[in-house]
């Protein structure tokens, strides 16, 4: 008798999440215990012993979704960072299992926490691995090294030399994280701290990224400032997020082709958190023209792009990017295949998830999300997804 867990679904429209284009040669899945087991055209399948088929009527399906950079304990709403987290420990995890909910709704099936206080996403990630909470597959950085006062301290990672820094990294792995974030310039929401200015030298950074490879996890590198993206690429990190390359003249203007050079000769993916509120930045002015131009040389230059909202920051949801990928797309000057991909199966190979997600392959977990229309040609119906699978299961009622 087959195994009632071998579900195949037919009649589906595959992107896959590397080819060009779908392939009309493929319309059929099957998965196992929340893998694929095949990937084919439906006479093949015959061959298979399947328990339930369903006919899918012709819908689009692409690989789960990946955002980069979300933080899980932030609340959009609130604009003053040291007003969040004020919630007792229960409430902000009730908060946080909805976001995760969410997310996995809009077709988030896996994503990257770059930092909070309290490891409370981590439990979220524990829960949900269990089946005890329904959300993305989280990877979770806690808490951000960063300098004294310096960019997010009040999430508790400050380290003013590079003994303290290992000490904080080493209450990261007591906590089970499975990466490292560390804070290389000032940020935006912290206020007295300036994106514009490196808080570690080259030299902590290496030790930093050194100490976390010898214990088998990558480094995220929060960068603005061109002298911070400078030091953590020098420093070998994993992924440059933001890369704002600010300048002492502003945001943007110190484009600097030696370190982009560096970035791209490491093979450093670059993480540029833009949400779906960056429309404000399209359009003829002097900042969007700057960041065209840098798009431009970076893309030039063969840099490696992956998607990410910084979710949690003020006015960017948890479930933004397949509302952000449309905007990612222009500014970065991205075709549709490659933005997709940014969002899937680079994004999975970037962050420590390929050969696990972001693809439809054979051996990869069951993470898709299916459309009425075709979203390989317009990124826009990215929104309406009108169901979500993750590791074989449906999240949304049907
Ligand atoms: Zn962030």
């Amino acid at each position: 008798m087959a195994s009632q867990s071998k579900v195949a679904l037919k009649n589906l429209r595959i992107w896959n999440g590397i080819d060009d284009a779908i392939d009309s040669g493929v319309d059929t899945v099957m998965f196992e215990n929340g893998d694929l087991t095949f990937v084919g055209s439906s006479e093949d399948l015959l061959k298979e012993s399947v328990s339930v088929a369903r006919d899918m009527g012709g819908l689009y399906m692409i690989p789960g979704l990946i955002d980069a950079h979300v933080h899980l304990c932030l609340d959009p709403h609130i604009k003053n960072p040291l007003e969040q987290g004020k919630l007792t420990d229960g409430e902000q995890f009730q908060k946080i299992a909805d976001r995760a909910r969410a997310m996995l709704a809009a077709g988030i099936t896996s994503a990257r926490d770059l930092g909070g206080g309290r490891w409370l996403e981590l439990k979220i990630r524990d829960r949900i691995r269990r089946g005890e909470l329904v959300g993305p597959r989280l990877l979770c950085a806690g808490q951000p090294i960063t300098t004294p006062s310096g960019h997010c301290h009040f999430w508790g990672g400050e380290a003013s030399d590079s003994a303290d820094a290992i000490k904080v990294l080493t209450r990261q792995l007591d906590h089970g994280v499975d990466l490292i974030k560390v804070m290389a310039t000032g940020g935006n929401i912290t206020p007295g701290s300036k994106p514009v200015d490196a808080q570690f030298d080259q030299e902590t950074l290496s030790i930093i990224v050194g100490e976390a490879h010898k214990q088998g996890l990558r480094v995220a590198a929060h960068c603005h400032g061109t002298a911070g993206i400078s030091n953590a690429a020098a420093a070998g990190i994993s992924t440059i997020e933001h890369c704002s390359w600010v300048g002492r003249d502003g945001w943007a203007k110190g484009f600097d082709p030696e370190v982009l050079a560096s970035i791209t000769s490491q093979g450093i993916w670059v993480s540029p958190t833009i949400n779906s509120g960056w429309k404000r930045f399209m359009g003829s002015n002097e900042y969007a023209d700057l960041l065209g131009q840098n798009y431009a040389r970076m893309r030039e230059g063969g840099v490696k792009l992956i998607a990410s909202t910084d979710a949690g920051i003020p006015n960017v949801l948890h479930h933004d990017l397949p509302a952000a990928l449309p905007v990612f797309a222009k500014i970065a000057g991205l075709k549709v295949i490659e933005t997709l991909r940014s969002a899937t199966s680079d994004c999975a190979e970037a962050i420590g998830l390929g050969g696990i997600s972001g693809q439809i392959s054979e051996g990869y977990s069951a993470d898709f999300v299916l459309f009425e229309e075709d979203p390989t040609s317009n990124l826009e119906l990215l929104v309406k997804p009108v169901q979500v699978y993750k590791q074989g299961k449906p999240a949304l009622a049907v």
